[in-house]
């Protein structure tokens, strides 16, 4: 490989573009049965993914390694090794029936960064990381960022024993089923802070209705959730139970649901970043029946914000309405359960304006932007890193088979990327 030339050279565009669909189709070739595509957090089957592009990355020189959690680190060496690292990556775990791109992208995306270098015949100015993390999806084990958390050192003593929802076994049992060190996890050495960023689809209509094909996300909304919360009534006959009797738990839960979409206009009317999603109610138990008042319903709850202060606000307004409607419904007992909390993240001001830098040298102007979900980018910030988001603009949402993005896309925002790299060799 080369040194870098003083200015900057154009992006092996097509090289991108070939490395992109290559590895996208490779990826997702392995999968349960569909519809969709199916790679549990720790799986077999996101094992074998993350195989491919391991291949992929010693191909191209990278010195690879794997985290006591089973995270992947290839490194490609830059010029200058005491540099700080950038390192890019995301995941390739999915939700069940999930989508193309959700995780994929930033992988191909990353690893599309170091192929233009090598194809380029440059040496990058810093150590360039591509970063695969395990166990992203938190439907599986119902905690937040479990296998970049668990690179940081940052999981939770409790976090270890979380059931994963399919087969009720532990996030622990289900690392050493993968092989790897759950023990190991428990005390790892995380590496020392620097840069990450990561390629994501948007799983939103914003870039997609204003016709932009990528942008710069410099936050990432936290949440509060209830994830098996519960209302208790009285079961009674619907023909015999008078009204006065009666303590309904689907009429309290609709009257919760209801008073907390009110709370969420307020909030918003006050200028707060919120929003409120019960996102299941289960009134459909083999108890519940046509001729019974239901004296039961489960649900969860979603609250999301860019600010913990309005979290805490929100949950507090909550908090107020469970206990006005069980005033008002004697009889009716909510049981919230146990929250989980992933933090809000403010990213990096330095690593937006790296980024943006680097779609002005091809004449892109991206927009900056809000995350609405949550992403390994947060954890990584939290941690303590230099964290930046790209989004590409996608369609048919997110977390479903339809998810729809245009490789294109993807292509052009890895190439601001690469531009950005060799900016600051230049620079
Ligand atoms: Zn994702």
């Amino acid at each position: 490989m080369s040194d870098l030339p003083t200015s900057a050279s154009a992006p092996p565009r097509a090289v991108i573009a070939q490395t992109i669909a290559r590895i996208l189709e490779r990826v997702n070739a392995i999968s349960a049965d569909g519809p969709g595509f199916t790679r549990p957090s720790y799986s077999a089957l996101e094992s074998q993914a993350h195989a491919v592009v391991e291949a992929e990355a010693v191909a191209l020189g990278c010195l690879v390694r794997r985290d006591a959690a089973g995270n992947l680190f290839a490194t490609m060496p830059g010029q200058n090794r005491a540099a700080r690292p950038l390192y890019i990556g995301s995941h390739l775990d999915t939700v069940s029936q999930g989508g193309a791109y959700d995780g994929q992208a930033g992988v191909i995306g990353a690893l599309a960064v170091l192929t233009a270098f090598h194809s380029a015949g440059l040496t990058p100015p810093m150590d360039l990381v591509l970063t695969i993390t395990r166990a992203e999806e938190s439907v599986w084990f119902p905690v937040s960022y479990a296998g970049s958390r668990a690179a940081l050192g940052r999981l939770n003593p409790e976090d270890f024993d979380a059931p994963r929802s399919d087969t009720g076994l532990s996030l622990a049992e289900h690392m050493a089923l993968e092989g790897f060190d759950p023990e190991a996890v428990r005390s790892i050495t995380p590496p020392e802070p620097a840069r990450f960023l990561e390629f994501h689809i948007e799983q939103g209509p914003v870039l997609h209705d204003a016709g932009e094909a990528y942008a710069v996300v410099d936050r990432v909304r936290g949440g509060l959730r209830y994830r098996s919360a519960e209302v208790h009534g009285i079961w009674a006959h619907s023909g015999g139970a008078p009204r006065a009797s009666r303590a309904d738990a689907v009429v309290a839960l609709a009257e919760l649901i209801l008073s907390m979409d009110a709370v969420w206009d307020r909030f918003l009317d006050e200028g707060n970043d919120l929003t409120v999603t019960f996102g299941k109610v289960d009134a459909a138990s083999p108890q519940h029946a046509m001729a019974k008042v239901p004296g039961h319903a489960e649900f969860c709850l979603d609250l999301r914000s860019d600010q913990t202060d309005t979290l805490e606000a929100a949950n507090a307004a909550l908090l107020r309405e469970v206990a006005r409607i069980e005033k008002a419904r004697p009889g009716v007992r909510f049981d919230l359960g146990a929250q989980t909390r992933p933090a809000p993240a403010q990213l990096s001001g330095e690593m937006a304006r790296f980024v943006t830098a680097g779609a002005a040298a091809q004449g892109d102007d991206p927009r900056h932007m809000l995350s609405g979900g949550g992403h390994d980018a947060a954890a990584f910030g939290a941690a303590g890193w230099d964290s930046v988001m790209v989004f590409i603009r996608n369609w048919n949402g997110s977390h479903c088979p339809e998810e729809g993005m245009d490789e294109a896309d993807l292509a052009r925002a890895v190439g601001a990327v690469f531009l950005a790299i060799l900016q600051e060799a230049a620079g």
